[in-house]
């Protein structure tokens, strides 16, 4: 068997944020509510996530919510994140808990995709070794630096491989150095590309507009990775899912329903 099986969208959260951090240039005193998302995988070789969502600690005491969260406003509200969002909840509801998930996949290492790891002890991780080293260097505003206290036991991938039957790791770098997006064939639907913050928006797909924030401002690698996508997707009839859409996560199916 050459696909995964099942794939569920996890909502985590949601996020108010000024737009332009989603699209370049564009958007400047717009505000947009984004879906803060991690994917449940089902291959025939075990379970994978896709990212982790936020740390729910920090969205819900009120002490460290200010200390994380106030400095990146205006721009950034702290997240919206309830107790039944966080992982282990949804995990709880086909009766599964965090040590039925043999692989988290870490897209990039950002406080809303990340943060969640504490929910999973034990997981697997995988991280990219770019993304990990430009992460340490403590000058991405959007990595919390606690949240990579437990590095030293990921694992730490380079380039692209195969996760697991049917789940395809793929090169996206640009919005952080060492970004990945998830290809995924499903036996029914045909495959699926899970962007990451490649493509927040589906405008960013659409229109081949850059993420706002660039790792070292390298406007012009994220673009690159949103056209790689993009020739995937057309030579694979592959459907690509942006990662921070609102639009687009309401027209997914709703947990527990599944994508197959
Ligand atoms: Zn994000």
């Amino acid at each position: 068997m050459s696909h995964a099986l099942k794939l569920w969208p996890l909502l985590t959260g949601s996020i108010r944020y000024e737009k332009t951090l989603s699209t370049r240039n564009r958007g400047h005193g717009e505000f947009i509510d984004a879906p803060i998302l991690a994917y449940l995988i089902e291959t025939p070789n075990g379970r994978i996530l896709y990212d982790a969502g936020c740390d729910y600690r920090k969205v819900a005491e009120p002490t460290l919510c200010v200390r994380y969260f106030d400095p990146m406003r205006p721009q950034v509200e702290p997240p919206d994140m309830r107790e039944g969002q966080r992982i282990p909840r949804y995990l709880a509801q086909p009766g599964l808990a965090p040590s039925d998930i043999d692989l988290v996949f870490i897209g990039h290492l950002h406080f809303d995709h990340v943060g969640g790891l504490g929910d999973l002890p034990g997981c697997e991780v995988h991280i990219q070794t770019d993304e990990l080293a430009a992460a340490c260097t403590g000058l991405d505003g959007s990595v919390f630096a606690d949240e990579l206290a437990n590095a030293g036991q990921w694992r730490i991938k380079t380039g692209e491989y195969r996760v697991a039957p049917g789940v395809y790791a793929i090169a996206s770098p640009g919005h952080t150095a060492g970004h990945m997006s998830l290809f995924i064939e499903l036996p029914k639907h045909g495959p699926v590309i899970l962007c990451g913050d490649a493509a927040d928006l589906s405008e960013n797909l659409s229109e081949e507009i850059a993420p706002g924030c660039c790792w070292q401002d390298n406007e012009v690698l994220a673009l690159a990775s949103i056209r790689k996508l993009k020739v995937l997707a057309r030579r694979e009839d592959a459907e690509l899912w942006p990662n921070h859409d609102m639009d687009f996560f309401r027209s997914l199916p709703d947990f527990p329903a599944w994508r197959d």
